[in-house]
């Protein structure tokens, strides 16, 4: 039976993108390939929080679980999902053990209308062995949704793309996959060449419903996704394109929700709020 190193599992309401209000089954895997330090930073300046967060987990007092750990106001706000110092807090769990524990959270103890969003860290790395074993559990047979959001830079495997597309020619109810893409700009600190990727994200199309959703905090961050938007379309992405403020806490998104919406409505393009932060506060399982 495969096993995936599960950072959190939760139930809330998605807050972004297209399936936002949806109540969902959040599976939140370890290990990213990036580390987007730059978020909420002066351009060219890297956020130390997370590191100095690690440094007191190893040397002074141990977070025993996700909930003690701080949130953060720059750099990644998911920090401890692929940060080596938190990988205790991760335990790695067979899909018999992630079923049962999703149908423990599910209200009625079995899938209805929600859907289920696989994020991370990167959910398309090395998780994607793992994934088939876990859809095919007979107790997530009632599931009709699932969102994998991605940085768009993992290339689907070709054991990966069979099974997506024989999960989705299901015949007593339609099932849909979505990636949502949160394609890193400059401001993310990483690398253009090594974030944008639109031969990847292109190719997501093929298996599902793919859309671009890029953080913007500044008119800096706005002309870099129009850019970004230039290069995906003039490779063929197709589908819808968000923009969605910066701000894993409350003071930082409030300070430019508001813009971000009247920059997405200017341009023809898709607002995407970030709704756990004003209904949760961003803590962690929201
Ligand atoms: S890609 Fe996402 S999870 Fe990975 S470091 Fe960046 S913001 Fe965090």
């Amino acid at each position: 039976m495969s096993k995936i190193k599960i950072a959190e599992l939760f139930y809330s309401i998605q807050g972004e993108g297209r399936y936002m209000g949806v109540p969902s089954v959040f599976l939140r895997t370890f290990g990213c390939n990036f580390k987007c330090a730059g978020f909420g930073m002066p351009r060219g300046e890297m956020s130390h929080e997370a590191t100095d967060i690690a440094a007191t987990h190893t040397m002074i007092e141990s977070f025993q679980k996700y909930e003690d750990l701080p949130l953060v106001s720059t750099g990644c706000d998911s920090y401890a999902s692929w940060h080596p110092d938190f990988k205790d807090l991760s335990p790695m769990l067979t899909s018999e053990a992630i079923a049962d524990r999703i149908m423990e959270i599910l209200p009625q103890d079995h899938w209805k209308d929600e859907h289920l969003v696989i994020t991370g860290g990167e959910p398309l790395l090395g998780w994607q062995r793992a994934y088939p074993d876990l859809l095919s559990h007979p107790k997530m047979a009632g599931l009709k949704e699932i969102t994998f959001e991605t940085n768009g830079t993992q290339k689907l495997t070709e054991e990966f793309k069979e099974y997506l597309a024989q999960w989705q020619m299901y015949t007593d109810f339609s099932k849909e996959v979505t990636f949502s893409v949160s394609a890193k700009l400059p401001c993310s600190g990483e690398k253009w060449e090594e974030a944008i990727l639109p031969e990847v994200v292109c190719e997501y199309e093929d298996f599902g419903t793919a859309y671009l959703k890029f953080v913007i905090a500044t008119e800096q961050d706005f002309a870099d996704a129009e850019r970004a938007i230039g290069v995906y379309r003039k490779a063929g992405f197709k589908g819808h394109v968000y923009l969605m403020p910066v701000g894993g806490v409350e003071s930082v998104y409030t300070m430019n929700n508001k813009n971000v919406a009247i920059l997405a409505m200017k341009n023809g393009l898709r607002y995407s709020d970030r709704l756990q932060v004003p209904l949760f506060k961003n803590e962690w399982g929201t």
